[in-house]
């Protein structure tokens, strides 16, 4: 699973409709400071199910929509697709059609996010999830951002234990798992509730 080409539209200073192709090999972005080199990485993030809004540098999620300039009014949407390469078939089973996989996450003003993979609507669960299957998302490691080192360093065993998992690609099992108990203990009490009313009906 390669990451092919990153879309965006009215996402922080990337107003205009703009495309990144990411090819084989190392890609570079170079710019002066302030350019959007940084917000780059985070529509990344973002559209892999970044969930807190103070990863985004902002207040609320809200803030990643373009706010405008002097010149250009705000906008009330911002989009963001992923084109990710699928031949090697490291997504999970269900994309085994697939050889190509278009993520994409749109955000209205004051309407939260809603997310598609190629083109259906999707939760962002299965998004994260999606990405977890394939040792990467919004949290990978593999996404240094600044600070990123130092607090690597600095992390605690479990920390240090979550960076492992989740380039072990196991990430996506925990998140299952705790789906799976959430179900049993909901079916656990279900059942002692149906004893009571067995009982009393004795
Ligand atoms: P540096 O090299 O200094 O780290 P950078 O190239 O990584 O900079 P970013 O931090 O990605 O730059 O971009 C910052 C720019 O994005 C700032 O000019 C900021 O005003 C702009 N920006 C951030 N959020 C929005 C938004 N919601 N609407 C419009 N512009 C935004």
């Amino acid at each position: 699973m390669r990451f092919d080409r990153l879309r965006l539209s009215g996402f922080k200073s990337f107003v205009e409709p703009t495309e990144l192709l990411i090819r084989d090999g190392l890609t570079g972005v170079v710019g002066p400071n302030g350019c959007g080199k940084s917000n780059l990485l985070e529509a990344l993030r973002w559209v892999m199910g970044e969930s807190s809004p103070k990863s985004m540098r902002g207040g609320g999620m809200d803030d990643v929509i373009f706010a405008g300039t002097a010149r250009r009014p705000a906008r009330d949407f911002a989009d963001v697709t992923l084109t990710i390469d699928n031949r090697s078939r490291r997504a999970a089973a269900q994309f085994n059609a697939d050889d190509v996989l278009e993520v994409s996450r749109r955000i209205e003003r004051e309407m939260g996010s809603a997310y598609r993979i190629n083109g259906r609507e999707a939760r962002a669960k299965a998004v994260q999830l999606l990405f977890a299957d394939a040792a990467t998302g919004a949290h990978s490691p593999a996404l240094v951002s600044q600070g990123r080192v130092a607090a690597i360093i600095a992390a605690k065993p479990v920390e240090r234990r979550a960076l492992l998992e989740e380039a072990a690609g196991i990430s996506g099992l925990h998140v299952r798992r705790r789906e799976a108990e959430i179900r049993l203990r909901a079916a656990e009490a279900n059942l002692a509730r149906l004893a009571d009313v067995m009982a009393a009906s004795e």
